[in-house]
């Protein structure tokens, strides 16, 4: 077995070949399962993840929601135990909690939850959008799944909305949607929290149905910004616009529907500021980042 083809599956690193799922898993059918994206960066110390207590917390507040039993210290240590084991020094971390055995019942009483941590090299799921100008994002028509329909977290059968928004922006020629709710308020995009900078002031979006960024969380703390609630009206106006995710890190927009906007200083400082923290180089990282080394 490949040292890069393998996965943790409730307390045991195998190949991902012989962690199967079952065809009438639960979670295949329902997208009954919580999941967390978490990312490895290469440190003076080596490989080390970043701000994995958070991450966990929401996944474990996703499990809840499901009535899902959820261990963070366990899967803490899968993501530890895969990445030693897998020797990659920077990595998309993927934790994924699902109802695998018990029936087909919409009642989850009876149901076998599985756990499991995967991690493969990274690759912002953006793509090249730097090299292109920076993202070219749409206005969606669709609208978020409000949080009085399922709890803004990483709940997988959730995502189906966020993949009928992308799949509209990419068929008429866009990188992104951005979701936007009846009252006009902007909630956030597929996969990133949106910001935005005016009068060089940073502001984050706030909104309801959105998911609460850890990404975001951590551009608050570096840039000393604002959260608010922001209206498309206003968004359009913004000098400056970028989206923020643990997979897209901070993202320049570069188009917005009909408008160019050229990615700005603002957002250019806080990238450097954002890669400064992540890979140790920072103050505020410290008790951010999880060292993976065996020592
Ligand atoms: N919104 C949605 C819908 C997401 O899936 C993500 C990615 N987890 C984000 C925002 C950004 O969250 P984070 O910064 O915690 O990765």
């Amino acid at each position: 077995m490949s040292r890069e083809n393998v996965v943790w599956v409730d307390g045991v690193v195998c190949s991902m070949e012989a962690a199967g799922v079952s065809p009438v898993a639960h979670g295949l059918h329902y997208g009954t399962g919580v999941f967390e994206g978490v990312r490895c960066y290469a440190t003076s110390q080596g490989p080390a993840v970043f701000r994995l207590p958070e991450h966990l917390a929401r996944m474990k507040r996703g499990a809840d929601a499901l009535a899902m039993p959820f261990d963070e210290a366990a899967v803490t240590g899968g993501v530890v135990d895969l990445l030693r084991a897998n020797g990659l020094s920077e990595a998309y971390v993927r934790p994924l909690s699902y109802y695998e055995s018990g029936g087909l019942s919409l009642d989850v009483a009876p149901l076998h939850a599985r756990h499991l941590v995967a991690a493969m090299p990274w690759k912002s799921h953006l793509g090249s959008t730097e090299e292109r100008g920076g993202v070219r994002l749409h206005t969606s028509s669709v609208r978020r799944t409000a949080a009085s329909a399922v709890p803004p977290l990483k709940l997988c059968g959730n995502y189906v909305n966020a993949i009928l928004a992308k799949l509209e922006a990419t068929r008429a020629g866009y990188d992104e949607a951005l979701f936007v709710d009846e009252q006009g308020y902007v909630c956030e995009a597929t996969g990133e929290n949106v910001f935005f900078v005016k009068d060089k002031q940073v502001i984050a979006v706030a909104h309801p149905d959105a998911l609460p960024g850890i990404t975001r969380a951590t551009v608050l703390d570096l840039s000393g910004g604002v959260e608010r609630a922001v209206t498309l009206e206003e968004l359009r106006d913004a000098d400056e616009i970028f989206l923020t995710g643990t997979s897209a890190e901070l993202a320049a927009v570069g188009t917005f529907d009909a408008r160019r906007l050229a990615p700005g200083p603002v957002t250019r400082e806080l990238a450097r500021l954002y890669q400064a923290a992540v890979h140790g180089e920072s103050e505020l990282s410290r008790g951010w980042l999880l060292p993976i080394s065996a020592s």
